[in-house]
């Protein structure tokens, strides 16, 4: 079975990727599945540098094909913060309890209507040689005033989907699956990953 190497230790992203992708025959594998992985520093300042920069030496240090994943949130009354500072935004310690805490607090008394938010997704795809692409996604939200819900991670209890006037954390993973911004960046990874297939018969 072909491995494909999801550059990440955020088990909700590889859960789902491995949806999305596992029935295309794909054994989806991530950097918990292999020991002695170079540590990877996330300092470019947009989602698709980091993407690049984790499927590249990570490509480059296993040989295998891989997918290089980079998202976050962007919130408008914050000037587009915490972006691609989302896992860390409330410090190097932080936990998703403690960044929801912070941006709660960050848009205290914010009213609905300027709460926009969206998340965003950059996917890159690198083999042993070189990257080969990177493709984005992208979902439209508003930030609740508190806490609804208890599935997905991340930001997902405060990401309300006006259309369903449900947030992440209360939809079922199989609606997130159908418009995330992880979602829309996938179906355009699979398009590289079919033309890398025929180009390479790999
Ligand atoms: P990364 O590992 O640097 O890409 O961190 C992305 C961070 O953005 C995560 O730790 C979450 O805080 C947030 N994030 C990205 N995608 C999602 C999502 O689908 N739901 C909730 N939070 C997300």
């Amino acid at each position: 079975m072909k491995e494909l190497l999801i550059a990440t230790k955020n088990k909700g992203k590889v859960r789902e990727i491995d949806n999305l992708l596992g029935p295309l025959g794909f054994k989806v594998t991530s950097l918990l599945d292999h020991a002695n992985m170079p540590e990877i520093i996330e300092d470019a300042e947009t989602f698709r540098g980091n993407a690049a920069k984790k499927a590249v030496v990570i490509a480059r240090h296993t040989g295998v094909l891989v997918m290089g994943e980079d998202s976050g949130l962007e919130v408008d009354a914050l000037d587009g913060r915490p972006g691609v500072y989302s896992a860390r935004y409330s410090g190097e310690q932080a936990t998703d309890e403690s960044n929801n805490d912070l941006l709660l607090k960050e848009l205290s008394g914010v009213p609905y209507e300027k709460r926009t938010a969206r998340y965003r997704c950059a996917m890159a795809f690198a083999d042993k040689d070189a990257l080969i692409d990177v493709v984005e996604g992208a979902c439209e939200g508003i930030i609740t005033s508190e806490r609804r819900g208890t599935n997905g991670f991340g930001y997902d209890p405060l990401f309300l989907i006006p259309a369903y006037q449900k947030t992440f954390g209360e939809l079922d993973l199989t609606v997130k699956q159908t418009m995330s911004h992880r979602a829309q960046a996938l179906k355009k990874f699979l398009k590289l990953l079919e033309n890398y297939l025929v180009r390479t018969s790999y």
